[in-house]
């Protein structure tokens, strides 16, 4: 079973059943695998073969979820990109994955115009039209570019229909590059079973079904979204509402006029959600399960969410070599706050020290995973990939511990960890301490160098009380937290500098520090 043919079930069970909405406007499993197969047909047409890399600078419209699944029905590998990369990063990645033709939104034609003559290996550069005068833009192209340059819209209205390619469960589906913390960004190839099995197990986890209406605003290109709000949603047969970019009043206005049961986002997301003045209980009133991952939700803001919106908040974790989920917190059992919950079905997760040696529940070390959805190993890096998979457990680079009941809880990443005169400080805890004071409304922790100590620990805050000093949180952590790990500096910003998924980039802070 692939995901391709899982939409073709889907289409053939409930042909009118929405696959997704999009500007308020749905379109049915029979219509979205028509266009698919039409895609599909014009993608071959253009020189796309099996195997072969389809680059995508794209964002959440339907032209993700109908080149992702053309993609696929070709036996091809999907390479989404962040559109709001830099040309110096997308070019590296579309240098390094080998693209044989990318699929971009028309907000980029004038990336794509510097591009066309750059990337010999690119035989076509397929414009996705979201504004109305793109069809004028893409005539008046120098005709060395219009050569290279094909409309999305007519591909899909002239291409032939054809039937899916067969694939090997160990075939590459999607890669993903993911931020390494040095040098240029890794591509984790993801098999064919890795993210269809993820994308079934996610869904069978929580329980969705057909009729759910899956709130779709994380970024679609991370593969957060990619599992947890595409492919589980069409696994199952619901439905997902794209929701093109993120803000609390889009999202609230969504979920209410399209009865969402389902939210995804990150915590910067639940925060700006909860701090929404306009935002009350009856805009998520149709929301059964919210969900959060891709980095730790605060404890308090967690409650806080939960009592405000009357709903409850499942935690999971997860990494890009995961295709991404390994744990989440169950909906049959308790959900623990500030845990990631327990193992999703067919995945092992377990904590060992240095040496790969099992640690005892409560013992803090890595957290390494086994499963069908563990990739087959970074794009033309061999080393990198024996260094990250050995005997079969994938090496996540996060520190952690294990309760009793088989629930588990991230410490901080190994990286992140600041070491304060010989005592290990996680950033985390403190985070959690500063987050917790009414005043703050934002806090990142990280390791600034120490002339005494090695490091010491540098916090920056957003404010809720603009009154709020310095010196007075440095005394409310210091009821809460041992000496050595209380801010010795503190810096008031405006806003905390994030990516696209709305992680905090700690490296940024540091470097901003340093300065
Ligand atoms: P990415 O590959 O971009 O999805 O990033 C994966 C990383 O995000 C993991 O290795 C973790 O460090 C972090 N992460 C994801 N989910 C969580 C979570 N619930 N709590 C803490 N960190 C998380």
């Amino acid at each position: 079973m692939s995901l391709v043919q899982r939409v073709q079930q889907q289409a053939q069970h409930h042909p009118t059943k929405a696959a997704f909405s999009f500007m308020g406007k749905e379109t049915s499993y029979a219509e979205f695998e028509g266009s698919v197969a039409k895609f599909a047909g014009a993608l071959k047409a253009s020189g796309v073969n099996k195997g072969d890399n389809v680059a995508f600078l794209l964002g959440n419209t339907p032209h993700f979820l109908i080149s992702l699944y053309a993609t696929m029905r070709i036996g091809a590998t999907a390479v989404p990109i962040n559109p709001i990369y830099t040309p110096d990063e997308i070019s590296y990645i579309l240098k390094n994955s080998d693209a044989k033709v990318v699929i971009a939104l028309d907000l980029l034609l004038p990336l794509v115009e510097q591009a066309a003559g750059a990337f010999p290996q690119v035989s076509n550069y397929i414009i996705c039209e979201t504004s109305p005068e793109t069809p004028e833009k893409l005539q008046a192209l120098p005709d060395a570019v219009k050569q290279k340059v094909k409309s999305f819209t007519s591909l899909l209205q002239r291409g032939e229909m054809i039937l899916p390619v067969e694939v090997a469960p160990d075939d590459t589906a999607v890669i993903l590059y993911t931020s390494g913390t040095t040098g240029h960004p890794k591509g984790a190839m993801l098999t064919y079973e890795n993210i269809y099995s993820n994308a079934r197990d996610v869904a069978d986890y929580l329980q969705f079904s057909p009729e759910d209406r899956v709130l779709a605003t994380l970024p679609v290109f991370h593969v957060f979204a990619l599992t947890v709000v595409v492919n589980a949603p069409l696994v199952t047969g619901a439905t997902i509402i794209l929701v093109p970019k993120f803000s609390p009043a889009d999202v609230f206005t969504a979920a209410k006029e399209q009865q969402a049961t389902v939210f995804a986002g990150v915590p910067t997301m639940y925060n700006f959600l909860y701090q929404f003045p306009d935002g009350n209980p009856e805009d998520f009133s149709t929301v059964r399960l919210a969900i959060s991952g891709g980095a730790s939700l605060p404890v308090a803001l967690l409650h806080n969410f939960e009592e405000k919106f009357n709903v409850r908040i499942s935690e999971g974790y997860g990494l890009s070599e995961a295709s991404p989920v390994t744990c989440f917190n169950p909906l049959d059992r308790d959900r623990k706050a500030g845990s990631i919950g327990t193992s999703i079905i067919n995945v092992e997760n377990k904590i060992v020290d240095e040496l790969g040696e099992d640690l005892p529940v409560g013992e803090v070390g890595e957290l390494i995973v086994r499963g069908p959805n563990v990739m087959k190993g970074y794009y033309k890096m061999p080393e990198e990939t024996a260094n990250t998979i050995r005997d079969g457990w994938l090496y996540t680079g996060d520190l952690a511990k294990k309760d009793e009941e088989g629930y588990f809880y991230i410490v901080d990443r190994k990286k992140d960890m600041i070491i304060v005169g010989g005592y290990n400080v996680y950033p985390r805890e403190v985070e959690e301490v500063l987050f917790a004071h009414p005043g703050i409304m934002e806090a990142a922790v990280v390791g600034a160098p120490d002339p005494n100590f090695g490091e010491q620990v540098l916090a920056f805050v957003v404010l809720k009380d603009e009154k709020l000093s310095t010196e007075e949180i440095q005394e409310f952590c210091k009821e809460k937290l041992a000496k050595y790990k209380v801010p010795t500096r503190i810096e008031i910003l405006e806003e905390l500098p994030k990516n696209t998924t709305g992680k905090i980039l700690r490296r940024t802070l540091k470097e901003q520090s340093a300065k």
